[in-house]
């Protein structure tokens, strides 16, 4: 998707703090960070949210969550706790069009969410 601002990211058009990257997915600290630690798991292939998602993204899917876990892990707030979030449509605040898992930790975290 030549507009999609995540699209980009993962082709190294825009700049991003990348974490984590594969194959598949890449992982960056959010630019207006809600935690101390606050990153975005995206997919390589443009889904515009868990709506879009099919039997064939199962695998991405699980992937993309294991993810989350290594990047909490590496960011240290693993033990202490951490959240991953991931908003579909309007209600839920999704502000760009291409899935991704939020990764927040470092603080304590309220419930439920806003
Ligand atoms: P959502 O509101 O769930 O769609 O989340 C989109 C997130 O992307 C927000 O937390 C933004 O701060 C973040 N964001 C938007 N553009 C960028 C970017 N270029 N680099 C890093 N994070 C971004
Ligand atoms: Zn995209």
């Amino acid at each position: 998707m030549p507009d999609c601002a995540f699209c980009r990211i993962a082709k190294k058009e825009v700049n991003a703090q990348v974490i984590y990257e594969d194959d598949l997915c890449v992982a960056f600290k959010d630019l207006n960070p809600q935690a101390p630690f606050h990153a975005l798991v995206i997919p390589r292939r443009h889904v515009t949210n868990l709506l879009g998602a099919t039997e064939q993204d199962a695998e991405i899917l699980g992937h993309l969550l294991l993810v989350c876990n290594g990047v909490a892990k590496g960011a240290g707030v693993a033990g202490s706790g951490f959240r991953v979030v991931t908003n579909s449509n309007a209600d839920a605040g999704q502000s760009v069009d291409h899935i991704h898992f939020h990764v927040l930790g470092g603080r304590q975290m309220g419930w439920p969410p806003g």
